[in-house]
This record gives C-alpha cells, sequence and structure tokens, in this order.
C-alpha cells in the first residue's frame, strides 16, 4: 500500500511526537523525503530548525484548542 499521499491526510491519535511519544500534532516533511511527528510542545521548542530544514510542515495543533474544550479520555 502506498502512502505516499500522507502529507494531505490528518493526523490521527496514533501519530506519536519523535521526541516524547506525546501525540503529535505537527508533522514535519524533510528534503529528503523523511517525515519527523511532533507534539505541539516540541513542535515550538524546534521550530527555529525544522523551518531551517523542512521542506514542508503540516501543523495541525490548532486542533488542540478544539479538543481541549471537550473532555480528554486520557485524563483520569
Ligand atoms: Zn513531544
Amino acid at each position: 500500500v502506498s502512502t505516499t499521499t500522507s502529507m494531505l491526510s490528518s493526523l490521527v491519535a496514533a501519530d506519536r511526537c519523535d521526541r516524547c511519544g506525546a501525540q503529535a500534532y505537527v508533522r514535519v516533511k524533510l528534503e529528503s523525503g523523511l517525515d519527523l511527528l511532533f507534539c505541539a510542545h516540541h513542535a515550538r521548542a524546534y521550530e527555529p530548525t525544522l523551518r531551517a530544514v523542512a521542506a514542508a510542515i503540516q501543523d495541525e495543533s490548532a486542533r488542540l484548542l478544539q479538543t481541549a474544550a471537550t473532555a480528554s479520555p486520557d485524563e483520569r
């Protein structure tokens, strides 16, 4: 199954930050074709570096604001 159009698909709960394992909200496509996933926290932390090396950045961190309004199933 080809996933070459993955840049167009939304990030889902199964997508995890490469740094801390939290749910990823930002996908960074490198010039090499490699994909990196970051949570909102790490995307912000690495933003200057990411902007320098990324071919494209898919930022869905705005969805955090939407999900924050509802009860988080991960928090008990
Ligand atoms: Zn993270």
